[in-house]
């Protein structure tokens, strides 16, 4: 998932004919009342950033794209934001709250200040499909914020029955790139998807495993058929030749169904984004030092007025959220499983 499938999405609910452009942007027909509102021409190419770690703005004919596209996604809901300046939570002991929540593996943080300050989130609800012989459809949400780059778990649960409770305009929203927070949110909801689809990827894998037995057991019954024969008739020079090519036709015939099998059971998932909300909220931020050996920085983590909990932070290698996780020698952020499986070159 990317930012171009959310372009897609919101211009194509609109009634605009969207297609691949040769530069790898997006080529859109835009019909007279989308033309209006976004103030575009009938037909026009929108290039896209290339992907890279820090996706720039779609800046297109010098404004921000995702920002013109606003009046088509705010009354539908689409994409819309709301503010909750009466959320607070103010933790007494800052320190015992960090050293009972967070847990760093081969290293050691402390705390080096707290500061208050307005943090929006990005919530995304996505649609995930998992095609192979038979299809499944789950629902999927991400959040993230987009100050910090951490993650508060739960917030979407807690956050959705309370909207009508938002109040508008009420807290400032922060800077914040949308086009960037989208990335990282798709690369989320991408990390999420083998958990998603465990249940149906084990259940593939057995059916594939099944399938390839019973065409290894099958060919090498027919093999074994052929070789029998051709010890009876060994001295026959015509049954011999017969048998071989028979063989090799064999063999030829048990690789191909060995392809068939893998490729009715080859799985693609798509993930497509249905809905964005933004949140914001003022927040206490713990300025952390985390160290390992003579190694420090500082990281940004903070409290959830909504959850009441820390913000977690994303295992570089594999984006999970994670409060409870080891440092590379350089520092990054690794999650137990990805920590473990790192080259035993950096081991320690
Ligand atoms: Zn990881």
């Amino acid at each position: 998932m990317e930012l171009k499938t959310f372009i897609e999405t919101v211009l194509s609910r609109h009634g605009c004919l969207v297609e691949d452009a040769d530069s790898g942007g997006l080529q859109v027909l835009f019909p007279q009342r989308i033309q209006e509102i976004l103030a575009v021409s009938e037909m026009d190419t929108l290039s896209l950033p290339a992907g890279g770690v820090k996706a720039p703005s779609l800046v297109h004919r010098g404004r921000d794209f995702i920002e013109t596209l606003e009046p088509l996604v705010l009354p539908s809901g689409l994409f819309s934001s709301a503010a909750f300046p009466q959320m607070r939570y103010d933790v007494r002991d800052p320190e015992s709250h960090l050293a009972a929540h967070l847990t760093i593996q081969n290293g050691i943080f402390r705390l080096t200040g707290t500061e208050k300050r307005t943090c929006s989130y990005l919530i995304v609800h996505y649609r995930m499909i998992a095609t192979a012989d038979t299809r499944v459809e789950r629902l999927a949400t991400t959040v993230i914020n987009e100050q910090t780059q951490t993650v508060p778990e739960g917030l979407a649960g807690h956050i959705e029955p309370l909207l009508d409770r938002a109040q508008k305009g009420d807290l400032e929203q922060p800077a914040a790139d949308l086009s960037l927070s989208l990335q990282r949110s798709g690369q989320q909801a991408s990390a999420s998807c083998r958990r998603i689809f465990q249940d149906f990827i084990r259940n593939l894998d057995k059916r594939l495993e099944r399938d390839l037995k019973r065409l290894q057991e099958y060919y090498q019954a027919l093999a074994g058929e052929i070789e029998k024969r051709l010890q009876k008739k060994g001295d026959n020079p015509e049954e011999q030749r017969r048998a071989l090519s028979q063989l090799e036709a064999t063999k030829t015939d048990y690789f191909k169904k060995i392809q068939d099998a893998k490729e009715k059971y080859a799985l693609e998932i798509t993930i497509e984004p249905v809905c964005a909300l933004r949140i914001v909220l003022m927040v206490d931020i713990l300025e952390v030092a985390i160290q390992r050996r003579k190694n420090s920085r500082r990281v940004e983590l903070p409290l959830n007025p909504v959850t009441r909990r820390l913000e977690s932070l994303l295992c570089t290698k594999c984006h999970e959220a994670v409060l409870n996780f080891s440092l590379s020698d350089d520092l990054q952020v690794q999650c137990p499983a990805c920590f473990s499986t790192r080259p035993a070159m950096t081991a320690s």
